[in-house]
């Protein structure tokens, strides 16, 4: 552990060496020494664009590889899949998509409409069932939009409750909503229908253009962005502090000053409270690392012998008998040419199966794909399994706007402190969170926080 001596000894050093390199005529001016906190995209980002400034950076990075919940696992050498991030989330406009191309990376559209829903007993949904679902999709969204327009905020759950219980559907139907509900939010937010705010759950926006995905890795994107870039990986942040002159970072390993720092750090990990601020941070941002939540979504790549399910098809849903059960597939055999299917568990199901083995989180996906396709299918050969929420340097999977926030406390999160500390990471952005692009932008914004203060 470094000492208190120790940190004034390197502070003090690096100021002298500071003020050595800005006098120095041939050695071209620094504009400012920075020490960003975390190798996701938003840290990336910064750190490009800061570079490109004439800004000395230093991206450190607790984990032992770059991009935080962007991961591609090579755990099949023939087919590399992604732990976090999937898709570019609405391609036209979306930076991201410009990303990709200038790193020359490969993209595969898929598309919600290109889908099957299975009931309950495994039975694909005829027109009629569909024609039930979208006027129960209707009456969904409308009992939303009237809460939105009541004075006092709410769960999803109260607002709903009336139509999920007395006077409202009937017995099947319910199931159904209780689907809907998993589907189209907690699947989209990470957050539970009794956690999420109905007035604010999608105050977010969106690019046009469908989703995309990587076949080849979504990692190609934060490797581009890091080119030239210094990152000190291994190395978890304990404290940050900071006074008039300077800002110092102490890790497990070293400290490093700065002239200011940029923490990425993800609002999980900014809630456990395991780094330590000093002299500490304002009150409204203190209230709104609290206030936001921490949602989850969880993955689960199975890869069969072979394909047993609709090929072309890119995406398989399923009514369970409990809310949020194995409700969502995509068929990644369209992706990557290999029988693959990938199941998603989000908000309070998908948290629950963390403390599971994974032979009891197998089981429980292949209970679910036999309802749909019968007993006779064969287990899988492997499988890859995520589990955000206890991933210690995420401790979720994106942020969401939770019962008693409200959307301009993410301003209040981004906001810098004693232009000394700024802030960056998808949480941050009011309008994009809970995604790479949001993530993305909020690096940018920081960066340019950071040289109009210079
Ligand atoms: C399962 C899943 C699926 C998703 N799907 C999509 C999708 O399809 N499309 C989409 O747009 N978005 C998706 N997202 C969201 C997207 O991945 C994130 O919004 C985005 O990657 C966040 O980037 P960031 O830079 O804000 O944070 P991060 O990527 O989390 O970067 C923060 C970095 O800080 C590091 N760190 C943490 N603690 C410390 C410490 N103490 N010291 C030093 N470093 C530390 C972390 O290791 C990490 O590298 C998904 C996320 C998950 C988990």
């Amino acid at each position: 552990m470094l000492d208190r001596r120790a940190f004034l000894k390197v502070a003090g050093g690096f100021v002298a060496g500071l003020s050595c390199v800005a006098g120095a005529a041939s050695v071209p001016q620094i504009r400012r020494h920075v020490v960003i906190v975390g190798a996701g995209i938003a840290g990336l980002a910064a750190a490009r664009k800061l570079i490109e400034a004439g800004c000395e950076v230093l991206v450190v990075e607790a984990r032992e590889r770059i991009g935080g919940r962007i991961f591609t696992a090579k755990s099949w050498a023939d087919a590399p899949m992604d732990m976090g991030a999937s898709w570019i989330h609405g391609t036209r406009g979306n930076p991201i998509s410009s990303l990709a191309r200038e790193a020359g990376a490969r993209v595969v559209t898929t598309s919600y409409d290109n889908s099957v829903c299975y009931d309950t007993d495994g039975k694909a949904l005829d027109e009629a069932g569909e024609t039930r679902m979208e006027q129960l999709e209707k009456m969904l969204n409308r009992c939303l939009r009237t809460a939105q327009e009541e004075e006092n905020d709410q769960s999803i759950q109260a607002a709903t409750s009336t139509l999920l219980n007395a006077g409202g559907p009937a017995p099947g139907e319910r199931k159904e909503l209780e689907f809907l509900l998993n589907s189209t939010i907690e699947q989209e937010y990470g957050g539970g229908i009794a956690e999420l705010s109905v007035q604010w759950y999608d105050d977010d926006a969106s690019f046009p253009g469908g989703d995309a995905l990587f076949p080849d890795g979504y990692q190609a994107i934060p490797d581009f962005l890091a080119r030239g870039v210094t990152v000190a990986l291994g190395e978890t942040v304990k404290r940050v502090e900071w006074n008039s002159r300077q800002a110092v970072v102490t890790t497990g390993k070293a400290l490093h000053s700065a002239d200011c720092v940029l923490i990425t750090l993800p609002l999980g990990v900014l809630k456990n409270g395991g780094v330590v601020f000093a002299p500490g941070l304002p009150e409204h941002k203190c209230r709104a690392i609290s206030a936001l939540g921490m949602g989850t979504l969880n993955k689960c790549f199975l890869r069969f012998p072979s394909v047993f399910w609709p090929a072309t098809v890119d995406w398989l849903e399923y009514i369970p008998e409990d809310r949020g059960r194995w409700t969502e597939w995509v068929n990644f055999s369209q992706v990557c040419g290999k029988p693959v299917l990938l199941g998603f568990n989000a908000a309070d199901f998908g948290r629950e199966i963390e403390s599971w083995s994974d032979r009891d989180i197998v089981a429980d996906a292949m209970k679910s794909l036999r309802a749909i396709f019968g007993r006779q299918i064969p287990d899988p050969s492997d499988f890859q399994i995520t589990r955000w929420a206890s991933d210690p340097f995420a401790l979720g999977s994106y942020s969401f706007n939770a019962l008693g926030s409200n959307p301009g406390m993410r301003d209040d999160l981004a906001k810098p402190v004693d232009r000394r500390i700024f802030f960056a990471g998808e949480a941050t952005n009011r309008r994009y969170f809970g995604t790479v692009h949001g993530a993305y932008f909020s690096g940018i914004r920081a960066a340019g926080e950071i040289l109009a203060d210079s």
